[in-house]
């Protein structure tokens, strides 16, 4: 018989105790993710634990583009814009067809603007000689004559034309979980809600983790591992003190706001590139469904990293820029559907650099301890930094312990687990199993078996949001979803999307988890208040600070 989720679990657990590991990465974001993935299939035993849920620090709070970083350019980053640029078309082809899609944007130029036409057109040309032209298409100059039709509520005034050039965009927090899914495929235990307080070591040297499992009886045990990775983006810092209290701080933390407005309300038709009112930073109006993106800011944050969330300056500054670029919007805040803040783990070089201009690069420091902290990155680049983090791993592990393992992980040309075939069974198409075949690949087959089962599960979640009933059990059997939070803003993209944050199915969704997590009627209860407490803080944040 088919182990529960349960079973699952403490058998993850038991293994995490009574095992030995090469690898274990601290924090499940896109980076101890990747990292996973990339160690687990190039042989080394791999460990990942996460405090809360995978994805719910910086990695579920992104942009959610894969870009090619047209605007490193203008740092004449070409290294970094080529290698973005190769991965972006990598995951969209080969790697990632599933989560990662073509995307227009519009780039218009007002006048005064410190990129003009020319500097512009360059710019496009180098982007798309540095895609070796692989990118979805080239770009193309548009006259001021033409941005009405582009863009029909952009303002035109002052606009003297622009460009169109394609990257991509992606659910951020999915591609964090096939990253883990593809991890435990090859071998990994990736668990979540289990948090790392203290380190253990030998002769002064890092030789595993004490951790604590946050959702059982909170029980603390050591993971024994010949390496630790510190993977833990915006808290870097934080677990680097608990290696060496006198440890020097190296972050330098940004928070980055968008907001979610519903699309109608502006109008967008591409995503759109401007420049902020106040400062003349880079923003994005991003097209994500039926709702709009507007983000990010960009400014210092020095608080707790669980405490990250949009104040009313953030709001005001991105309202601000829309309304100025889309007359007709007269957005307010009554508009905002909702709002969501990550921080950038930026490591910083030089002290007192404005935060728009640190690196966005990667950077692996190693502590006398040789504990192991990445910074930095981004989510477009993952693989190429999980294929350098390991490649230092492995020959640390060669150096230390004379251990081998395959210089290569295949990575390149290994799809994520959602991309896989799907079985087309007994030949039903519709939009719905359509969506459902190409969002969760091999894996749709079960939504799909219990949609036949239990043709109450083939409903609607919520009114004008696609998601099925069965997609709650999904996430709960096969993705790891231990909380109603995780399935509603995570897993699904509802909380984001509803001005309730979910709220009002909080109890259906939890319903829906309580046979695969073991849940009794009164505890799911539980479950479900406990999540309408937290969407009514972070719903009303902005507001209460205002
Ligand atoms: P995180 O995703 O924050 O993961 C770290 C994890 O460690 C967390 O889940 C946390 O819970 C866990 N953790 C912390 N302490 C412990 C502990 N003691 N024990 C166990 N676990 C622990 N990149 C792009 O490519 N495209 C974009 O469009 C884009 N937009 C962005 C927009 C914004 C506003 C921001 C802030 C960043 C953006 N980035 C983008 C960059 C990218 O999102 C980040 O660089 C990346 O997500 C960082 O991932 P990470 O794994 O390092 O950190």
């Amino acid at each position: 018989m088919k182990p529960t989720v349960s079973e699952v679990r403490r058998e993850k657990l038991r293994r995490l105790r009574e095992g030995s590991f090469d690898l274990l990465i601290v924090g499940g974001g896109i980076n101890g993710a990747g990292i996973a993935r990339e160690a687990a299939l190039r042989g080394l035993r791999t460990a990942l634990v996460e405090k809360g849920d995978f994805a719910s620090g910086t990695s579920s709070r992104s942009s959610k583009l894969i870009h090619g970083g047209f605007r490193y350019l203008e740092e004449g980053d070409f290294g970094l814009v080529l290698e973005a640029s190769r991965e972006r078309d990598l995951l969209r082809r080969t790697l990632a067809p599933h989560l990662v899609h073509p995307l227009r944007f519009f780039f218009p130029v007002y006048r005064g603007a410190t990129i003009g036409r020319w500097k512009l057109r360059a710019g496009l040309l180098l982007y798309d000689l540095l895609a070796a032209f692989r990118n979805i298409d080239r770009h193309r100059m548009v006259s001021p004559r033409a941005v009405s039709e582009v863009e029909p509520h952009l303002r035109t005034e002052g606009c003297g034309g622009g460009a169109l050039y394609h990257d991509c965009w992606t659910d951020d927090a999915r591609l964090v979980l096939e990253n883990l899914l593809g991890a435990e495929h090859a071998g990994a235990t990736c668990v979540n809600y289990v948090s790392v307080e203290e380190f253990g070591k030998g002769n002064g040297k890092v030789e595993g983790a004490r951790v604590r499992d946050r959702d059982g009886d909170g029980g603390g045990f050591t993971i024994r591992a010949r390496i630790v990775l510190n993977a833990t983006g915006p808290w870097l810092d934080r677990v680097r003190l608990l290696d060496d209290p006198a440890a020097t701080p190296v972050l330098r933390l940004t928070k980055g706001v968008h907001l979610v407005v519903d699309r109608d309300r502006i109008g967008n038709r591409n995503a759109i590139v401007l420049h902020a009112v106040r400062d003349g930073r880079i923003l994005f109006v991003i097209p994500w469904g039926d709702h709009s993106l507007v983000g990010t800011t960009d400014t210092d944050f020095t608080g707790p990293p669980d405490e990250v969330s949009a104040d009313s300056n953030d709001v005001a500054y991105l309202l601000e820029t829309v309304n100025h670029y889309f007359p007709a919007a007269k957005l307010g805040e009554h508009d905002i559907v909702s709002t969501f803040a990550g921080l950038r783990p930026l490591v910083a070089t030089v002290p007192g650099e404005a935060p728009s201009k640190i690196s966005r690069e990667d950077a692996l420091i190693e502590s006398p301890s040789q504990l192991l902290s990445l910074g930095g990155g981004k989510l477009t680049t993952y693989r190429r930094v999980a294929i350098q983090v390991v490649d230092r791993v492995t020959r640390e592990l060669a150096v230390r312990f004379g251990a081998r393992f395959a210089k290569r992980s295949g990575t390149a040309v290994l799809p994520l687990p959602g991309a896989g075939p799907t079985d087309t069974g007994d030949g039903i198409e519709n939009d719905e199993i359509r969506r459902l075949r190409s969002l969760y690949g091999p894996r749709a087959a079960l939504a799909i078996d219990l949609m036949k089962e239990r043709p109450e599960l083939a409903e609607r979640l919520v009114q004008g949001l696609p998601y099925v009933r069965a997609e709650a059990v999904l996430a709960a059997e096969t993705e790891m979803a231990r909380r109603v939070d995780d399935v509603l803003r995570r897993r699904l993209g509802v909380a984001l999307r509803r001005p309730d944050g979910g709220g009002s199915i909080a109890e259906a969704v939890a319903a829906l988890m309580a046979p695969e997590l073991d849940w009794n009627e009164g505890e799911a209860d539980r479950r479900a208040r406990d999540f309408r407490n937290q969407q009514a803080l972070q719903e009303t944040g902005w507001k209460r600070r205002a």
